[in-house]
């Protein structure tokens, strides 16, 4: 193992942090050979603690591996991904969601990456397909190492991308306020993607092209349908490859701490990548039967109280509900007014807010359903 340390920009006069990554097996996969990188981030939202306990028995675990000669290609763990969220605590609240001096997001507004990489490697592409990944691999690295990173943000940003972006597996560890275990990936990937969410047990698989703001997945992920679509359209008969199977893994909820399920999930993503090949096995582990299929991220229904109140949760998540069965009450006691929450077209209730206040328009609960009925920006602020 060898840890690397990424010092960031520094924000104030006398302070300086740093990301700290840890390398496992053997580097050099990316220039296409069959072993490949695999990158693992916990924590980026920075009050989002399962993954980085995960990461722990992970790291354990990749240890043990390493030494017993089982890593097979390169495999980066973060398990802090974000030194800025982790420093952020105000009035006993670690608030490590958005950056207070900017009010952005940590997990949006990563670099697009498509149009200079297709310009660098429009003339370039060929027959090979693998050679075509390696080539738009070094396209990405060289365009990453010469942005510019005006803030420590943007340098934090930079950092993980610089570290990820040229993997063939990049696992980002989260987890929602109450909610059932869930993934998030591009449309594309559902087939690479559906055996971590088996091996997980995931209940609710989102899919999009494009969820809006470039989340740290998406800018990972989507620059390969991007040049596939961009070279169709300029009539290249060119093999791209979707080299890149980037996941957002939701590890429940924020309370969601503990050590059995870490070493259960960290086994998970351990299976997961001997399935890939990274980690050398006797026989591959059996995939179990996945709890709920995979649904349009624009069909994630959000319950939403019509008014303020109390809310009594009804159903908890990881609950098939049908359409208009309650799954939550918003009660007002000072008017005796009781809304009930269901959903319209029935799914997995994945999700619920962890506070048990609401304010009108709040959303109060999450449903996974099969019908796609929205558009434009598809996650939460
Ligand atoms: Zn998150």
């Amino acid at each position: 193992m060898i840890h690397h340390h990424h010092p960031l920009a520094s924000s104030c006069l006398g302070t300086q942090r740093q990301l700290s990554s840890f390398h496992f097996g053997t580097a050099g996969s990316t220039a296409g050979s069959a072993a490949g990188k695999a990158y693992i981030q916990a924590s980026l939202h920075a009050d989002e603690l399962p993954g980085m306990l995960t990461a722990w028995a992970l790291k354990q675990a990749l240890r043990q591996l390493e030494e017993e000669g089982k890593i097979i290609g390169e495999i980066i763990l973060v398990p802090q991904a974000n030194p800025i969220g982790h420093a952020q605590g105000v009035l006993g609240y670690q608030l490590g969601r958005f950056e207070l001096a900017s009010g952005q997001n940590f997990n949006r507004h990563y670099p697009q990456l498509t149009t200079a990489v297709y310009a660098a490697v429009k003339s370039q592409l060929g027959a090979d397909a693998k050679a075509n990944t390696a080539l738009i691999r070094a396209a990405i690295r060289q365009h990453l190492a010469q942005l510019s990173a005006a803030s420590e943000l943007a340098s934090l940003r930079k950092t993980l991308m610089h570290l990820a972006a040229d993997a063939d597996i990049v696992l980002d560890l989260h987890c929602d306020c109450n909610a059932a275990l869930h993934v998030y990936t591009g449309t594309p990937l559902w087939e690479q993607c559906e055996p971590l969410a088996r091996y997980l047990q995931s209940h609710a698989q989102l899919l999009a092209t494009e969820s809006g703001d470039y989340p740290f997945d998406e800018a990972c992920s989507q620059t390969w349908w991007e040049l596939q679509a961009l070279c169709r359209q300029d009539g290249l008969d060119v093999p791209i490859e979707l080299a890149c199977l980037s996941v957002t893994v939701e590890l429940r909820g924020q309370h969601h701490v503990s050590g059995k399920l870490a070493q259960q999930d960290a086994a998970a993503i351990l299976d997961f990548l001997r399935f890939r090949g990274l980690i050398s096995a006797d026989s591959i582990p059996p995939q179990p039967v996945l709890p709920y299929p995979a649904t349009p991220l624009a069909g994630s229904e959000n319950l939403v109280a019509p008014h303020p109140g109390v809310v009594n949760f009804l159903r908890e998540p990881g609950s098939l509900v049908a359409a208009g069965e309650a799954v939550a009450e918003v009660i007002d006691p000072l008017q005796d007014k009781v809304a009930v929450l269901s959903s319209a077209h029935g799914g997995m209730l994945y999700a619920h807010e962890l506070h048990p206040y609401a304010t009108t328009g709040m959303t109060v609960a999450k449903v996974a359903t099969a019908q796609a009925f929205k558009s434009g920006k598809l996650l939460s602020a």
